[in-house]
């Protein structure tokens, strides 16, 4: 029964830590096992709870970066230094351990491959994690669907999920990458934050009428999504998530 599916759901449930991977120098992928795991949608999110001893709880949210063709459930989480959970999650937390989610969350920020329009998806960061999902999805697939990724990191050693995204770009997504803050020698791609111009150049243009995925530290989708309005994009085909108040 559907009452039934969604109780389900939205069910804290336990799930074993299998696998830990270093993505960057502050940013982990944690893969799961979650028993009875029902799938998830490219760029849904689960919610994480941790409670301490003396019963104290804290809950965040954090997008599945896996395909919903994956087995596993994959969270790729940026320490932030003063952060309440998410040192513990990239610092302590080992394989064996067990944590507690729910979810699948989210039916907005989703992307289905029977969709026929392009697609052009633009992250800052973290922001990567539910556009993943989608480019991943995207390959399993076999997709025809243009797919172009616009992603926005601070410098090379920090770029999320580095030698996949090359591997998908030579599978048929088109990856573009800007490198806001350092360089590595003989740069010759895109050196700025994300603005009209760039978006522009890298397309689809408003025309082709595109869903646009923008994802990423609250300021960067807010004038990354203002920039795509001012190109003519129109607003309701412009789908954003936030991932915090502050960063970029
Ligand atoms: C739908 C959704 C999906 C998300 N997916 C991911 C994901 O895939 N990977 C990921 O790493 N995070 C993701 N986040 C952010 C995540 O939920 C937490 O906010 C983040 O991990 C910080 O939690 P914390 O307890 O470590 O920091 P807190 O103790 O909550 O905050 C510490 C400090 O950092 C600031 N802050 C909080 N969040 C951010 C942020 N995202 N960027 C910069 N500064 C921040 C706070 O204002 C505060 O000053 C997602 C958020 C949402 C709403």
């Amino acid at each position: 029964m559907a009452g039934t599916a969604l109780l389900g759901r939205l069910t804290w449930q336990l799930a074993d830590v299998v696998d830990i991977v270093a993505e960057t120098p502050s940013v982990k992928t944690i893969a799961f096992d979650v028993p009875g795991w029902r799938g998830h949608r490219a760029g849904q999110h689960v919610d994480v709870r941790l409670t301490a001893e003396d019963g104290y709880q804290a809950e965040r949210s954090y997008s599945i970066g896996s395909a919903p063709d994956s087995s596993r459930v994959e969270l790729t989480v940026e320490r932030l230094g003063d952060g309440e959970v998410s040192p513990y999650l990239t610092e302590e937390l080992r394989t064996g351990d067990q944590i507690e989610l729910r979810g699948p969350v989210g039916g907005y920020f989703v992307w289905e491959p029977s969709q026929y329009e392009p697609v052009l998806l633009v992250g800052g960061g973290s922001g990567i994690v539910p556009l993943m999902a989608m480019a991943r999805h995207h390959a399993a697939t076999g997709s025809d669907v243009d797919m172009r990724l616009l992603y926005s990191s601070r410098g090379w050693d920090e770029i999320i999920y580095r030698d996949e995204l090359e591997r998908l770009s030579a599978n048929g997504v088109t990856l573009v990458h800007t490198l806001t803050r350092s360089r590595p020698p003989g740069w010759a791609g895109y050196a700025r934050r994300v603005d009209a111009e760039l978006l522009a150049e890298v397309g689809p243009s408003p025309s082709e009428r595109p869903t646009i995925y923008v994802c990423g530290p609250t300021p960067f989708v807010e004038a990354v999504a203002q920039a795509l309005v001012h190109l003519g994009h129109e607003p309701e085909r412009v789908r954003t998530e936030r991932f915090g108040p502050t960063g970029g």
